[in-house]
């Protein structure tokens, strides 16, 4: 696996201080306790965006502070509260404690997280005036904002995938372009890998380019590639088809394309009708009065394909390359296939303690404190939740129970406040 980390510090702003004041008019003596409240600091709040898919961005920024609270001031005017400062994080993002790497959150769904709370605001003497004190002269301090230092992560998947015959330059290619070369975790292939490399475009844009080899040699024939392979290619979003047009080895660049084309076709029909960039490489190798490229570009544009030239080697052509497949990856639908990453860990539920089963005009009413909590914890609109609640009735042998007391199928059961009818 490729896993992108970046460690940022955050900071929630502190709440505005209340205010002493009285209240003073002319001709009015000693006016009462007037002094406003503290506004709340502002908060930092962590959400997923489904078009970003790296964490390039947190490498130029690392710091996130947000706004304090405005001091209460007199007449009773509370202090503004502080902004939020949002993060936008790619979607399945987790976020570790940096000192204990503890996962704090999976940015997984779309709801979002509250990373750092803003302090709360302080009270103004308004609030402190009693009968006895009638002229309080002290007001609350806001309190701070909470701090965190944390890790994301994010497991990277490839956005557009390099495919075309070996030695055309996929490599040379992603090694140019490529900002960070991701670390690699226990990853299962030692020759057919990807190598993923993270294109940074500009702020807030960036994408995944992994160079496939091994789709094409053998890869349709089943050649033993592994579930988190087949995933990077599941996710392209685009490919980059290489062409080597230098004519070298006597090779017809027209055939090549061709020659991928079918393979891909046979390897996945769906891979195959994926967006595609072609792209003809080697231009500095061309051989003066060669018409390889032109044929190329005629023969790939009649097709409706957007047709690059470049030299990997000499740089010539690949920023205006990657500008092209940023814009492109812009438009496109966001993340095909998306899996969360976590999956949180079971509730330990001892069930080996008492139950009573009853059953009172033909509801069969089942209880137990442990039973109690089971149900409270089980999210019954989740299925791996409910297989859990399944598993562990059937562990507490409590179907067997109400089976030797005579319970039929199609008979309710009660267990606090949980209906259902008892299937065998
Ligand atoms: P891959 O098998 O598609 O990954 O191809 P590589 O990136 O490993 O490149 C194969 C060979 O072609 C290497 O020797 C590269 O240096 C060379 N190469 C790649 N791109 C160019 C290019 O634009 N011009 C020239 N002259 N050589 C290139
Ligand atoms: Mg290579």
């Amino acid at each position: 696996m490729f896993i992108d980390k970046a460690a940022i510090t955050v900071r929630a702003g502190k709440g505005g201080d209340g205010a002493v004041a009285f209240h003073r008019e002319k001709f009015v003596a000693a006016g009462g306790p007037d002094g406003g409240d503290g506004g709340r600091g502002g908060s930092v709040v962590v959400v997923s965006d489904d078009n970003m898919s790296t964490l390039m961005d947190f490498r130029y920024k690392r710091k996130y502070v947000a706004q304090n609270g405005v001091n209460g001031q007199g007449r009773k005017m509370k202090g503004r509260d502080g902004e939020d400062v949002v993060i936008k994080v790619p979607r399945g993002t987790l976020i570790r404690d940096r000192a204990t790497d503890a996962i704090i959150h999976d940015m997984s769904d779309s709801q979002p997280f509250v990373l750092a709370k803003g302090g709360r605001g302080g009270w103004g003497n308004q609030h402190f005036a009693t009968p006895t004190r009638q002229v309080p002269r002290f007001a609350k301090p806001g309190t701070d904002g909470e701090v965190r230092e944390v890790v994301l992560e994010l497991k990277l998947l490839a956005d557009v995938g390099l495919v075309g015959f070996p030695n055309v330059g996929k490599s040379t290619l992603l090694s140019v372009v490529s900002k960070a070369h991701p670390k690699i975790a226990n990853y299962h292939f030692t020759t057919l890998y990807p190598n993923l490399g993270v294109v940074y475009v500009t702020e807030g844009v960036s994408f995944v380019m992994a160079d496939i080899p091994g789709i094409i040699e053998g890869a349709s024939e089943g050649a033993g590639l592994g579930h988190d392979f087949l995933r990077h290619i599941d996710r392209c979003r685009l490919l980059v088809h290489l062409v080597d047009v230098s004519g070298s080895e006597g090779r017809d660049p027209i055939e090549d394309f061709e020659a991928i084309c079918n393979e891909l076709k046979e390897y996945s029909p769906e891979l195959a009708e994926r967006p595609q960039i072609v792209v003809a490489n080697k231009l500095d190798l061309l051989p003066e009065g060669s018409e390889l490229l032109d044929e190329l570009r005629e023969y790939v544009t009649a097709l409706g394909y957007d047709f690059y030239e470049m030299s990997a080697a000499t740089h010539q052509g690949t920023t205006e390359l990657v500008k092209a497949i940023a814009g492109r990856l812009a438009d496109l639908p966001p993340i095909r296939v998306f899996e969360e990453e976590y999956v949180a860990p079971e509730p330990v539920i001892d069930t080996s303690g008492e139950l009573e089963i009853e059953e009172c005009d033909g509801v069969w009413y089942v209880e137990g404190p442990w039973l109690q909590k089971l149900v409270a914890t089980v999210n019954f609109s989740d299925y791996e939740s409910r297989m859990f609640f399944d598993r562990k009735l059937r562990e507490a042998g409590i179907f067997e129970r109400m089976e030797a007391l005579g319970i039929q199928d199609g008979d309710p059961v009660s267990m606090y406040g949980l209906e259902f009818e008892y299937q065998s």
